[in-house]
């Protein structure tokens, strides 16, 4: 246990606040720092290191726990800084922080290895010592700074992790910057292609896998769990392997997530892409967008599991910049920057459908699939209940046959227009009882619009983990006239929008492979849904730490 009192501990001399660290610091292993700016804490601290005479070490101010005293400077028990240090200079200059840090990661270290037996058997031979403390034959003191000698060493949470074997990388955590490191070793050792996104995700996992099979396979000592978790183990085993040039060549036993085709290596237009579209039998129309296959038959996707049902505020949306994000450029001026707001968390999905999606639409020469942009993603359920509305006239106007010539009361047009959460049933009374609407009229007129869009408050658009993707598509009218446009996210052009490169490609391996879906491509192909959000920083059920 360790303290480190920063200018605090006020008030008058002798009071309770004293004597409780007084009576705490007699316990075995427990240490503290004690830096006070001005004199009430400094008097009071000066009667606390009296107790102590030969374990406490008097540094200056900053400290730079040299050997003072003759105790150890990172395992003694009381560092005292007897000189008075300006307030914002203990912050502002970055040089005490760190130092007591040093003081703290020790503390933690005495302790794990007083539980863990010996961590540290297998690490690399420890690198000379930076930090000028120690008497340079304890060993703790070089392992907190120097268990990672390759370029993973510079990141502060894989620093810790490879020195206490306190945390392990696994799917959905937080630790950004260390995966980001992490995607990027593997890319060089295993030649996996991971995206550096920091999220640890299906593909890292795998990567992980394969570099812990590879480990193995090569007899190195110590043998890895193959699990494609990121522990102390694997990742001095990963530091390794970054300096040993014989491990990086590459080897059979490369890597490949299973939805790539062998020669995923390349990407020459002669060759199949990782999710390559058969244009056999699709008519090749000549746009003027360039080339649009249109195909003569689509397959009809549906899904209910897993479903982003649940809000996010705008305030911790981030835009998306990455492969489709710029409709001008795709012939399609439309959309705003506030079309493309996404929960962080699809950054790094997202991106891989795209790139994907458009990769495969230049190989095959696809207009469709190459100028797909995203035209709508987050949005608020103020959005979504105007559309909400737009969409019962619509639906009415269209059943004829169901709604002869009712009209959709004005006065409910607010309701309709609201946030609808838990409240489908007052609104579908409400219009019931509003003659000569029928409640069974009402429930039927909810039921088709909302097979179409949903209301304010129910959309997963509300979550920035849905988009709509829009793309043009082309046919041959009756006349055999080209006809060519973008869908632009209305669904009396989704018949033909599915038959496009992109509908098919997106019905053809959106789900199954990439994860994202809709709930019906027979009403909008485009709406795609990600349906990997349990256990991310987007799980409504995930708890913050
Ligand atoms: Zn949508």
């Amino acid at each position: 246990m360790h303290i480190s009192l920063i200018d605090s501990m006020y008030g008058k001399p002798g009071n309770p606040i004293e004597a409780k660290y007084a009576g705490w610091l007699k316990k075995d292993g427990h240490t503290i720092d004690l830096v006070g700016a001005t004199p009430p804490p400094r008097s009071h601290f000066a009667e606390m290191v009296k107790a102590w005479p030969n374990d406490t070490v008097e540094d200056s101010t900053p400290p730079l726990l040299g050997a003072g005293s003759g105790a150890d400077p990172l395992r003694a028990k009381v560092l005292w800084m007897q000189h008075p240090y300006n307030h914002m200079d203990l912050i502002a200059d970055g040089k005490l922080i760190p130092a007591l840090l040093k003081r703290a990661e020790a503390a933690l270290l005495r302790a794990s290895n007083k539980a863990a037996a010996k961590p540290s058997q297998q690490a690399p031979k420890p690198a000379p010592v930076v930090f000028q403390a120690g008497s340079g034959d304890d060993e703790t003191h070089h392992v907190v700074d120097h268990k990672l000698r390759s370029e993973l060493k510079g990141v502060p949470d894989l620093a810790q992790m490879a020195a206490l074997h306190n945390l392990v990388l696994k799917r959905g955590t937080t630790r950004q910057k260390a995966v980001e490191a992490i995607q990027k070793a593997l890319n060089k050792v295993v030649g996996s292609k991971l995206l550096q996104s920091g999220k640890y995700e299906t593909d890292t996992e795998q990567a992980v896998h394969g570099f812990q099979t590879r480990w193995n396979d090569q007899g190195k000592d110590p043998p890895l769990d193959v699990d494609g978790r990121l522990g102390a183990h694997t990742l001095l085993a990963l530091d390794e392997a970054l300096l040993d040039s014989s491990f990086a060549a590459p080897a059979v036993s490369a890597p490949a997530s299973p939805s790539q085709a062998p020669d995923a290596e390349h990407h020459a237009p002669a060759v199949d892409g990782h999710y390559p579209l058969d244009t056999d039998g699709a008519e090749r129309i000549a746009t003027k967008y360039g080339n649009i296959f249109r195909f003569a038959k689509a397959a009809k996707v549906t899904n209910q599991s897993k479903r982003p049902k649940f809000f996010h505020p705008k305030d911790i949306m981030v835009e998306y910049k990455g492969p489709g994000s710029d409709p001008a450029a795709a012939g399609s001026a439309k959309y705003g920057k506030d079309h493309r707001l996404i929960h962080p968390v699809l950054l790094e999905p997202l991106t891989r459908l795209m790139s994907a999606l458009i990769e495969e639409g230049e190989r095959i020469d696809d207009e469709s699939m190459k100028r797909a942009t995203i035209g709508s993603s987050w949005r608020s359920w103020e959005q979504d209940g105007e559309g909400f509305l737009k969409q019962l006239h619509k639906r009415i106007r269209l059943n004829p046959q169901i709604f002869g010539d009712l009209q959709f009361p004005a006065d409910l047009e607010e309701e309709a227009k609201s946030n609808l959460y838990g409240k489908e049933q007052d609104f579908i009374d409400h219009l019931g009882a509003h003659r000569p609407w029928t409640h069974e009229l009402a429930a039927k007129l909810y039921n088709i619009a909302t097979g179409f869009k949903a209301p304010g408050g129910l959309s997963p658009h509300e979550s920035g983990l849905v988009v709509d993707i829009d793309f043009p598509y082309g046919m041959l009218d009756k006349h055999q006239k080209v006809f060519a446009q973008f869908h632009q996210i209305t669904t009396e052009n989704n018949g033909d929008a599915r038959l496009s490169g992109a509908g098919m490609w997106l019905a053809k391996y959106a789900k199954d492979e990439l994860h994202f879906s809709s709930y019906n491509t027979e009403a909008e192909i485009w709406h795609m849904e990600w349906l990997e959000w349990k256990s991310t920083d987007a799980d409504p059920g995930q708890k913050k730490s």
